[in-house]
């Protein structure tokens, strides 16, 4: 049974024409050509399995009360493995009732442990990545109304008295990593009788652990597991997830232990219909700028097919990659929706509100209402918005991805994503989204102006028949390793038995000798320990690698943005136009050493972008490859990197000077992907002498546009360098590497998959409709070169070589 009864059925909104119907409606006329693929996803019956025999009476009873008599049977495999106490991951579609699956084993075992003289016999810990998610799962358990059972969340916001309560009398704690590692483990003593009880930890949305913050999640849970056996206690994980490529693995990684995937949907799903959509191409009219052609954007497109579906009575909602999309499209539709129906009704309607919609007055016209959602995720305000919604006052809706999580939506008839949302793992959540209980349902991707997503609605296939990706987690990184060993040998002195492969692994031990060389940590004979008395945690942030810069504004001292050190120079030097919520500040200093920017309110009336130089070298190879001429080898480099100027650029692009800016030169040790091949197979491949650098910096454009295909990465996640002749390899070479010092594993992604990874860039590029170069396929909009030199043809040319050497055979 799903975890939410079932809603009533809504009697205010006739039932909508078929998705097919609806979609060639929209695609009617000029827009034929940017409807690019159909795909029906046929319906899934259900799977029914009886509540296990060893389910708490008393549980029984409220999931009796809820409707609940039978389970699906991925709720029953999960919830039979955590009651076998064997570490489990439940990974499963949008909606698909995870949660039942964990709540009943630990529910019934906290109930079984209230029996317990002290009313605590058994404990257990709830991680969500988000305190909304917390307070869902409150609310969740609490409406069971299960006598003796004490559940509450711990975060940020609780009260110092509260807190007190929770940790001695608490059974079922609902917090977040970033408590455990600020809180929970420094302190653990006080959590000592919690601690002796931890039976069940579950990590909820662990799919969201990934790249730095997934490497910093391993090691907070490891953290876990070894205080918590301090106190005696070896507690079974359960994780539920997204659905992953290899969910097993990526739990595994998270806690360093085997732990058995369920994947098996058992809950039924109404068919739908998706549509893959591309914006038209158009020239631009700037000369100035490099780019001649530009595709619609997705944000402007998107909101008129949320308009025109909303004017049809399709109840929808649009996906945006960013709050300032989400909130344009809000304006956009409603601004489309009104024109179209003022000018049917001779009403003089007025400006519509964004975020309001278009009130049609006080008749029984039907009102269709678009609202913007972004943000404020306090559980009554998202109550209040699902009641909306469910209503039918709320037509149509344009949110941000963090809707995806927490926010009850299933059951609408249409979504829209704006833009590809970086995984295919959440293309189906919000895909997921749409469909009420046994109703077809419509989702259309549009692509925005970006390499990836271009290539995805011409290659439907790398969509619906390609597995999901890896979430890459890699918590051997020294940088994310040695400030966790500083923070566990805090908790504990750090001993060799924590150096086991489950654990911190055989790479903690160089690290503990040169902490304890530099006189951070200090070795006694029963272990390593922390030298001083701060607890390190505090200086230990979970979401990224070093330190961060605050956007101050100067008047008020408010913070009005965080930027990483790494990406301070280029976002936020002087003079740079720093956007925060919709509001434009100007910096007027940067000083690194305070971590601080200084910046003053108010639109200048243009944008800037920071130009830049960079070079690297190679270090140690760690993997390697060669095909005949190409070479291709993953390892250590270190790159430099220095913000030069800037340019002001107006709205439509144009460039209107070039500032030069002092400031240092800044080194990046990290890992990359790279490979060469010789000029001479470039000059067959007739790419010219002179042509050689366009093609190859094109290549690395488009590279780095399309490496989250093969890694769940972001594109702003990963730096690239390409040149004609690198002085270590004597040849040209293209460098992709992770933009975080140590690594992230997105480059070794690419290394492992580099044949289908380069093969999708060539095609990419070669079936780029535009002229010479385009945002959607060779042009970036992080290339601190102002994209130049690039050549189009040079680099499906260097590209389509490299994957040819590459195929088994390809070197005769
Ligand atoms: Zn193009
Ligand atoms: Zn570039």
């Amino acid at each position: 049974m799903p975890d939410t009864p079932e809603l009533p059925p809504d009697p205010s909104d006739a039932a909508p024409a078929d998705p097919a119907v609806l979609l060639a409606r929209l695609a009617s006329g000029e827009r034929a050509e940017r409807l690019r693929h159909t795909r029906k996803i046929p319906e899934r019956a259900a799977r029914t399995a009886d509540v296990p025999s060893w389910v708490a009476p008393s549980l029984v009873g409220a999931l009796l009360g809820e409707g609940v008599s039978t389970m699906w049977s991925h709720q029953v495999e999960t919830a039979q493995a955590a009651h076998d106490r064997e570490h489990v991951v439940v990974a499963t579609g949008t909606a698909s009732g995870k949660s039942l699956g964990y709540l009943v084993p630990v529910l019934t075992d906290l109930l079984d442990g209230a029996a317990a003289p002290t009313g605590r016999g058994v404990t257990a810990l709830y991680l969500a990545p988000t305190k909304a998610l917390a307070h869902d799962q409150l609310e969740r358990v609490s409406r069971l109304a299960l006598p003796g059972l004490r559940v509450a969340t711990y975060d940020g916001d609780t009260p110092p008295e509260e807190r007190r309560w929770i940790r001695e009398h608490g059974a079922y704690v609902l917090t977040n990593p970033d408590l455990v590692h600020h809180s929970l483990l420094p302190g653990h003593e006080r959590w000592a009788p919690f601690l002796r009880a931890l039976r069940y930890v579950v990590v909820d949305e662990c799919h969201v652990y990934r790249g730095v913050f997934g490497s910093h999640l391993a090691l907070v849970l490891r953290r876990l597991r070894r205080v918590a056996a301090r106190y005696r206690a070896s507690p079974t994980f359960v994780f539920a997830s997204a659905t992953v490529a290899d969910p097993g693995g990526h739990a595994a990684r998270l806690i360093g232990m085997p732990v058995r995937p369920v994947t098996r949907d058992g809950s039924p799903r109404a068919a739908v219909t998706i549509g893959l959509w591309e914006p038209e191409i158009r020239p631009t009219a700037d000369a100035e700028s490099a780019v001649t052609a530009r595709r619609r954007s997705a944000v402007a497109e998107t909101a008129d097919l949320l308009a025109d579906l909303v004017d049809q009575g399709v109840q929808t909602v649009a996906f945006a990659r960013s709050r300032v999309g989400a909130e344009v499209i809000a304006q956009a539709a409603t601004r489309r929706s009104a024109d179209r129906i003022g000018a049917a009704a001779d009403l003089a309607a007025g400006p519509p509100m964004a975020g309001r919609g278009r009130a049609a007055g006080a008749t029984d016209e039907p009102q269709a209402v678009i609202a913007a959602y972004r943000g404020g995720y306090l559980p009554e305000e998202r109550r209040a918005l699902e009641a909306a919604l469910r209503s039918g006052r709320l037509r149509g809706l344009a949110a941000t991805t963090a809707l995806e999580l927490g926010v009850d939506v299933a059951g609408l008839d249409a979504v829209l994503l704006a833009g590809w949302p970086g995984t295919v793992s959440s293309f189906w959540q919000q895909v997921g989204r749409a469909g009420r209980a046994g109703r077809e349902s419509l989702a259309v991707l549009v692509a925005a102006d970006d390499p990836l997503d271009g290539f995805l609605v011409r290659n439907p296939a790398a969509i619906f028949d390609r597995p999901v990706e890896l979430a890459v987690v890699d918590p051997d990184n020294p940088h994310v390793l040695a400030p966790h060993l500083i923070c566990a040998a805090a908790e504990l002195p750090v001993t060799d038995a924590d150096l086991a492969p489950d654990l911190f692994g055989a790479g903690a031990a160089p690290l503990l000798d040169r902490l304890v060389a530099d006189g951070v940590l200090r070795r006694r004979p029963t272990g390593v320990y922390w030298a001083r008395d701060e607890p390190p945690s505090a200086s230990v942030s979970l979401r990224g690698i070093g330190q961060t810069v605050r956007v101050v504004e100067r008047s008020t001292g408010r913070v009005v943005g965080l930027v990483d050190e790494s990406r301070a120079d280029s976002a936020v030097h002087p003079g740079a136009v720093h956007m925060h919520q919709g509001r434009s500040f100007v910096v007027t200093s940067l000083d690194l050493t305070e971590g601080s920017a200084l910046a003053v309110a108010g639109d200048p009336g243009w944008s800037t972008q920071a130009r830049s130089v960079s070079e690297f070298s190679l270090g140690s190879v760690r993997e390697h490859l060669s095909s005949g001429p190409v070479t291709a080898s993953f390892g250590e480099v270190t790159v430099r990197h220095q913000v030069v100027s800037f340019l002001r650029r107006l709205p439509d692009g144009e460039v209107i000077g070039e500032h030069p800016l002092d400031l240092p030169v800044r080194t990046l040790a990290t890992t990359g992907v790279w490979w060469t091949l010789p000029e001479e197979v470039l000059l067959d491949a007739e790419v010219d002498e002179a042509g050689i650098p366009g093609a190859l910096h094109a290549a690395e454009h488009a590279a780095i546009g399309m490496l989250p295909l093969v890694a769940s990465a972001d594109r702003w996640d990963i730096g690239g360098v390409s040149t004609a002749r690198h002085p270590d390899t004597g040849l040209p070479t293209v460098l992709v590497y992770d933009g975080y010092p140590g690594g992230a594993g997105f480059a070794h992604r690419g290394y492992a998959a580099l044949r289908d990874w380069l093969a999708a860039t060539r095609d990419v590029v070669a079936q780029c409709p535009c002229p010479d170069g385009c945002p959607s396929c060779v042009q970036s909009p992080k290339c601190g070169n102002g994209n130049h030199p690039l050549d189009k043809g040079g680099a499906v040319r260097v590209l389509a070589q490299v994957v040819r050497l590459l195929e088994p055979g390809g070197t005769k």
